[in-house]
């Protein structure tokens, strides 16, 4: 091997030299490794017909010189596309393709050079982005909606209403501008807590008075659930931030509605001498083992099926990253008969200690 083919060898892309029919002719680089052809396999077979490209759309794409000949002729190449190709073993691999073209006497393109990369990870974040963008907008879609439909008939209809109607339809817009809130501060916190940058603001936190409150807010809004909470006496305050730990709780409570169609939502506390234990039961399907670490993913929900509640997949992800940041942990398991049961602790501060 010369020198210069000892250097092609340990590129990081793919070198792949097509003739004037988009036969293969030279596979160069990493061509190899990547798409797990060697070159004797492929020598004077057609580029499309080995690799099979697609474009983003799932149509199928061509990776040698395209466009108008008129254009081909003048043209020395063309910018990266993005194509899926299956490889060797049959998998399937995002790739950047660019192309450079020599020309014959004519101005046809003679021969080709591909320089071709794997993208798959470029690819996959992108559209793990915008299905997030999609799921994101989503849910801040229809709490917007009601804010702004129950606002306008508020308006509109403010003489028609009795006390309790005006009330009622506030203590909704409320809710619903909470809920926008929650999830922009939610989106907020990840980014924080991923970079290492989020900062709580600590205090003592009765969280016999927080799970009331929290059950206080989302109750009205449950009506086939009765939830309900049950902490032992003297339990110690604990040394956080409420703000977050409400967050917590709000996510796990309005889980145990959102997936269950009816039954009891049970938060418990427990504690010993270094930490408590929060506990939300509900009455549901339960959370099978083999899903038990994924639900605290980022982005994993379960079983996408028509119907089913819509989500962002984050709750339970932003709740395990808050419930560690103040050094607890978050879990969940069987519920005493059926259902899941979310279960987090966090630590006693020394002060709360006996
Ligand atoms: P989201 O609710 O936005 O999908 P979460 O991170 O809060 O996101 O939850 C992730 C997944 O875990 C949910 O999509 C759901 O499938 C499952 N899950 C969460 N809580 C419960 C529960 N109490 N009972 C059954 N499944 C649950």
């Amino acid at each position: 091997m010369s020198g210069l083919d000892e250097v092609i060898s340990r590129l990081r892309d793919a070198i792949i030299v097509l003739d004037s029919e988009q036969c293969i002719t030279q596979w160069l680089g990493s061509a190899e490794r990547l798409l797990g052809y060697s070159e004797a396999d492929v020598v004077g077979r057609n580029i499309d017909d080995l690799l099979r490209p697609m474009d983003s759309n799932g149509n199928e794409a061509c990776l040698g010189p395209q466009g108008p000949p008129a254009m081909l002729r003048i043209s020395k190449g063309m910018p990266e596309r993005e194509a899926l190709v299956v490889t060797k073993s049959g998998e399937t691999l995002w790739i950047g393709v660019t192309a450079g073209f020599e020309h014959d006497d004519n101005g046809g393109v003679s021969s080709t050079v591909l320089v071709a990369r794997d993208i798959t990870r470029r690819k996959t974040v992108d559209l793990a982005k915008s299905e997030v963008i999609s799921a994101v907008s989503h849910e801040l879609r229809s709490p917007l909606s009601s804010v702004k439909g129950f606002t306008q008939t508020l308006l509109h209809k403010w003489d028609r209403f009795d006390d309790d109607t005006k009330k009622h339809l506030l203590t909704t817009i409320n809710y619903d501008a909470d809920r926008v809130t929650r999830l922009i501060t939610e989106l907020l916190d990840i980014s924080r807590l991923e970079a290492g940058r989020l900062q709580l603001r600590k205090t003592s936190v009765d969280l016999v008075a927080l799970a009331t409150d929290v059950i206080s807010r989302i109750q009205p809004r449950a009506e086939m659930h009765k939830l309900d909470s049950e902490f032992p006496a003297k339990f110690p305050e604990v040394f956080a931030d409420r703000d977050k730990i409400e967050q917590v709780l709000t996510n796990l409570l309005e889980n145990a509605v959102k997936y269950t169609e009816k039954g009891d939502v049970m938060v418990r506390g427990s504690f010993d001498d270094t930490e408590v234990k929060v506990t939300v039961a509900d009455q549901g399907e339960g959370i099978p083992k083999e899903h038990r670490i994924q639900v605290f993913g980022k982005f994993f929900r379960r079983g996408e099926r028509p119907g089913n509640p819509s989500g962002t997949g984050l709750g339970l992800y932003i709740s395990k990253g808050l419930v560690e940041a103040h050094g607890g942990k978050i879990w969940v398991d069987d519920a005493a008969k059926t259902g899941a049961a979310f279960r987090f602790t966090l630590p006693l501060a020394e002060k709360s200690r006996q």
